[in-house]
């Protein structure tokens, strides 16, 4: 036998536990002014997921952001463009508050 999921108990291949995760998660998009600049932040990301979305939305938007404290702070507004990223990695759209 090989490994059977220990949340859903099927088949490791067959298993969507990670993909019912992320559709689960409940994302918050924030766009506000900081310090006289506008800031987008991203809240409810996996906090072992933050740091490399960080730097893959920057990638993405090509702008300066930092994660801290479980939130993406990116530079400039995002809203539109950020939402379509995340949806594009598997968070589903209902769950993105924005
Ligand atoms: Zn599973």
């Amino acid at each position: 036998m090989s490994g059977l999921c220990a949340v859903c108990g099927l088949p490791k291949e067959l298993c969507v536990c990670k993909k019912i995760m992320a559709e689960q998660e409940e994302i918050t998009i924030r766009e506000f002014k900081k310090k006289f600049k506008m800031v987008t932040d991203i809240s409810g990301i996996d906090p072992k997921e933050v740091e490399s979305m960080a730097k893959d939305l920057k990638k993405e938007l090509a702008c300066g952001g930092t994660a801290k404290d479980n939130i993406i702070e990116l530079q400039g507004r995002h809203t539109r463009k950020a939402r379509a990223f995340l949806i594009k990695r598997g968070f589903s759209p209902k769950n993105i508050k924005s």
